[in-house]
């Protein structure tokens, strides 16, 4: 338990005059956590700058005493030469700290102190990694289904970081974890990997293949990427060098057929990533995306770097069934020619050879030595990613109306409709989101307006347009409302 001392609210500034309270010192009064202040406009040194001290503990900052000079210049006084003030005549100076009580011993302003940071500690450990089970079993908190892709990103995460952490005390190098992932849009690559992230608390980069260009044409150069990893740990190469990468659209890079020009875009971009995703040293920009003469350089070694691709592969399929069809049409116990046309999810029998026939360059598949699939989400797995995991959509309205003190319902049938809507958009679980904040807009608007209200459940008509929310009255059996629509 974090001590409730440390998280205390600091009062951004506080006035300390001391000898207006009891004239004492106070012993905690360390002089680096004050500012002064000037005794005349009351400006605090990090403001009106350096500060000059007179007798008595009194700072005064330049502009003011500049003023003071001027003043006494413009009334007529003969400042040259003489600048002792108590030789003016008709002037008889008077010290203030002659005055108990009036004078303030010394006035301070108490600096902003930088907020601490709660640091919340990470549900896995990367120097102390749990085992693939354990990870696994974090992972199963927020993403729904996909257990094979979730069992074999825990063992390569599991070998990767035990790789990083391992003293090479001997010569045995054990390769790099990177990793294809390939799988339908919305299945939740970029949810898995991020979600990974967050649980190792390694700072993640997230890039678009499509965004990449051989150096020196017009896009991000390769190197951009890491610069991008760089940035999200805070400039901190240590904790940079045990990040994960992830490209999406990987696919988007594949060699382009038939073409006569340079591929800058694809084939360029693979051979580019070489380098990076076995270990280099690179050198990245420090705080900005691109390299110029103004800004500073600094190293960052890719070699514990995790790199994980991921793309869609449309078209892929068509690469495996006519493999697979092939196989199976030829020796003795040939099958029939079109055995696989109509098998569901041939992308799980994907290999290696699939994907160099796809356009990837063998070198590059090479240094991806982890290639797995994930499934295209069903219905029943969209209705499971509308309740089941930690943050889901449908726990996150109910908290909203929990704070109006109304209690969200959903029927299961409603769940079902909503699920065969997100998946005849095709964007897999993408299209949730958009399903519900259609038709919640018109209760998370109507409802705060009656207090009365105690809960409200969503029906499958409701959802299908044809009929209202069930709303029931504070202690009142509930009644179907009127469509919104
Ligand atoms: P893609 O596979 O195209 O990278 P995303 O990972 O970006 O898809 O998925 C989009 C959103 O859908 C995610 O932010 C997440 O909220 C949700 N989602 C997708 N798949 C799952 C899943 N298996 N479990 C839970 N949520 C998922």
């Amino acid at each position: 338990m974090p001590n409730n001392e440390d998280y205390k609210e600091v009062p951004d500034t506080e006035i300390v005059d001391q000898a207006s309270t009891d004239g004492s010192t106070d012993p905690s009064d360390n002089e680096d956590e004050f500012d002064h202040i000037c005794y005349i406009c009351r400006r605090p040194e990090s403001v009106a700058g350096k500060l000059i001290k007179i007798p008595s503990d009194i700072y005064i900052c330049q502009d003011c005493m500049q003023r003071t000079f001027d003043t006494m210049n413009n009334a007529g006084f003969p400042m040259g030469g003489m600048m002792d003030p108590s030789q003016m005549p008709n002037i008889s100076m008077i010290n203030l700290a002659d005055f108990p009580g009036f004078m303030p011993q010394s006035q301070k302003l108490k600096k902003k102190k930088p907020k601490k940071e709660k640091k919340v500690e990470p549900i896995l450990d990367i120097k102390n990694i749990p085992a693939p089970h354990k990870i696994k079993a974090s992972l199963d908190d927020y993403v729904v289904g996909q257990d094979h892709a979730k069992k074999v990103i825990s063992v390569a995460v599991y070998n990767h970081y035990k790789r990083v952490m391992s003293d090479d005390k001997d010569d045995i190098d054990i390769e790099k974890s990177n990793m294809l992932m390939i799988g339908p849009t919305g299945c939740g690559k970029t949810y898995l990997v991020k979600t990974l992230a967050r649980l190792l608390d390694v700072p993640l980069a997230i890039t678009d293949a499509t965004s990449l260009t051989e150096a020196g044409y017009i896009g991000d150069d390769i190197e951009s990427v890491v610069s991008k990893l760089l940035a999200a740990a805070d400039n901190d190469v240590e904790r940079a060098e045990h990040g994960i990468i992830f490209i999406d659209e990987i696919d988007k890079i594949a060699k382009k057929k038939n073409t006569n020009q340079r591929d800058v875009s694809g084939e360029s971009v693979q051979q580019g990533m070489l380098k990076l995703l076995e270990g280099a040293e690179v050198e990245v920009p420090v705080g900005a995306s691109s390299k110029n003469a103004m800004v500073p350089m600094t190293m960052v070694n890719t070699k514990n770097i995790l790199f994980i691709c991921g793309g869609a592969f449309p078209d892929l399929e068509d690469i495996i069934k006519e493999r697979l069809n092939k196989a199976a049409s030829i020796g003795f116990q040939a099958d029939l020619k079109d055995k696989y046309d109509k098998e569901e999810n041939i992308l799980s029998q994907v290999t290696t050879e699939d994907v160099r026939k796809f356009g990837m360059i063998p070198e590059f598949i090479g240094r991806l030595p982890i290639l797995f699939t994930l499934e295209p989400l069903t219905e029943d797995m969209l209705v499971r990613i509308l309740k089941e995991p930690k943050n889901a959509i449908i726990k996150q309205y109910q908290k909203l109306l929990s704070y109006d003190e109304v209690q969200l319902n959903f029927e299961d049938d409603a769940l079902l409709a909503i699920a065969k809507k997100a998946k005849e958009k095709k964007v897999g679980a993408r299209a949730l989101r958009s399903i519900i904040e259609e038709f919640m807009l018109d209760i998370m608007y109507e409802i705060p307006k009656d207090d009365n209200i105690g809960s409200v459940t969503i029906t499958r008509d409701y959802v299908e347009k044809k009929g209202g929310p069930v709303i029931a009255m504070r202690g009142y059996p509930a009644i179907e409302g009127k469509g919104t629509n």
